[in-house]
């Protein structure tokens, strides 16, 4: 939930992690959120529905590690360390760029 402008995150007050409930502000300067989202279509099993669920820094930390989990055991083989160390990743905190695979 955004309090505030929800077409301008920026010109948001605050807004609150739709698991947790916690504020994703970091100390009033910006707001600090992830967004998870599905929008299944024909053919999906859960066709027609939608999701948009907002999630703040550790809910969304958590949420990744269990894809990084499900992503390490269907590839044991494939050097399951680097995989959980950078899956999902595109920029690190230097600003680089890391994933350039699969597509
Ligand atoms: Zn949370």
């Amino acid at each position: 939930m955004i309090v505030g402008d929800e077409e301008e995150p920026a010109q948001a007050v605050k807004a609150y992690c739709d698991a947790c409930c916690r504020t994703t502000a970091d100390g009033g300067q910006e707001l600090q959120l992830a967004v998870l989202q599905a929008t299944w279509r024909l053919g999906a099993i859960h066709e027609g529905e939608r999701y948009h669920i907002r999630l703040c820094e550790e809910c969304f930390f958590r949420v990744l590690g269990d894809l990084r989990f499900q992503r390490a055991i269907q590839e044991p083989f494939d050097e399951p360390a680097e995989i959980l160390r950078t899956f999902g990743r595109v920029i690190d905190k230097r600003g680089e760029g890391e994933l350039e695979k699969d597509e």
